[in-house]
């Protein structure tokens, strides 16, 4: 079975951090992988704005604490796709209350933004962007992708999806492990860009915030290898996101840009440019404990950062463990 699964077609749904990992992982094992994504391109949450002005808007750093992310990490630093972000990050419990430092810890970026870590990974591998699955059927031991468009010509041996739980749950339709996948919530997040020419009266680099509606901002221009000095990133807390999921993109900038102005010292000037983005599954509310979800027998897998937890690393570690259970398993059958 080792070799079956090595030699194996695998379609990948998802080109995340825990698609690419687990695609890359497979295909170093001989797998002959294809990932789909609906997306423009790789990266998921840890996108890139386009734009005159790029801005990360989705995840804005990450930690590492299992050393073999942290190896992982190492190499992205020796190749320049990672450096550590050296931000004074302040803790506000709420406005009009003294910022207090953060937590010590090494929070590392991708350069020139979050989507390099995923175009490097992306590149070693078959990738098809813009082309939303949406049904996974079995045929004769082999699964069959749906698009809008009609069903891939291709089969393959196995699916492994990491596509938020919503949206694998629904590719999945009456399979078993859809009932997993639903019980699963995300919050969602309303992300808010703002440049300004000249500095603000902000004595920091980057807040997590209470008693707002704003849960994080961040001086995005204070990244290693970002353009704009004084390019912000402001999140709108999972509470007040929610409660102002169906609110007009115009309507949100100007709550968040207020809530931004009533941690500020004085009146904040016009931004010269300002957009807005909606995360509608941001963030898992709660992960599973088994980090991934492979069934053997139909030869489908889960992983996601709502099966490794909610971050980047969370994600990492659920693509990594799913190619080591489906590569693990064929191991532990060929020596049966
Ligand atoms: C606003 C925000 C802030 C965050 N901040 C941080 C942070 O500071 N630190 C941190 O560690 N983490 C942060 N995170 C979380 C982090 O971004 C995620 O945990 C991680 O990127 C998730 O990776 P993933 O591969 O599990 O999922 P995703 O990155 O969501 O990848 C799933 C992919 O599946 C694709 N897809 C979905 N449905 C389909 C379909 N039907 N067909 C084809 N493709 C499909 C999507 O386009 C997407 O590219 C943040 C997230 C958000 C949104």
């Amino acid at each position: 079975m080792a070799s079956q699964i090595a030699g194996a077609r695998v379609a990948v749904v998802g080109a995340g951090m825990a698609g690419l990992v687990c695609a890359s992982s497979l295909q170093a094992a001989g797998s002959r992988v294809t990932v789909f994504d609906k997306g423009r391109g790789p990266a998921g949450r840890m996108s890139t704005r386009r734009g005159a002005v790029p801005f990360d808007h989705g995840a804005q750093y990450f930690t590492a604490r299992d050393p073999a992310f942290q190896a992982d990490v190492d190499r992205w630093i020796a190749a320049g796709l990672v450096s550590p972000w050296p931000a004074r990050v302040v803790r506000i419990e709420s406005p009009g209350t003294p910022a207090r430092d953060s937590t010590p810890q090494v929070r590392y970026v991708c350069v020139p933004g979050m989507n390099a870590v995923a175009r490097a990974l992306a590149s070693g591998l078959d990738l098809r962007t813009r082309l939303t699955i949406s049904s996974a059927t079995q045929v004769a031991a082999t699964w069959r992708l749906g698009t809008l468009d009609g069903v891939l010509a291709e089969p393959f041996d196995a699916l492994v999806l990491t596509a938020p739980p919503s949206q694998t749950a629904a590719v999945l339709g009456a399979h078993p492990l859809a009932d997993m996948a639903r019980r699963a919530t995300m919050a969602p997040c309303w992300a808010v860009m703002a440049v300004w020419p000249d500095a603000l009266p902000l004595p920091y680099d980057a807040a997590f915030v209470h008693g707002s509606p704003l849960s994080w901002l961040a001086r995005d221009g204070s990244k290693p290898g970002r353009p704009y000095p004084h390019a912000w990133v402001l999140h709108g807390s999972p509470t007040w996101s929610e409660a102002h999921l169906e609110s007009t993109a115009d309507d949100v900038t100007r709550a968040l840009l207020a809530a931004l102005a009533a941690l500020a010292p004085q009146p904040l000037p016009v931004p010269s440019d300002v957009t807005a983005h909606r995360w509608r599954y941001a963030r898992p509310v709660a992960a599973l404990v088994d980090r991934c979800v492979w069934d053997a027998e139909d030869r489908v897998g889960l992983a996601g950062d709502w099966c490794g937890g909610p971050r980047v690393e969370g994600a990492w570690t659920s693509g990594r463990a799913l190619a080591q259970q489906m590569l693990n398993l064929t191991d532990a059958d060929q020596h049966a």
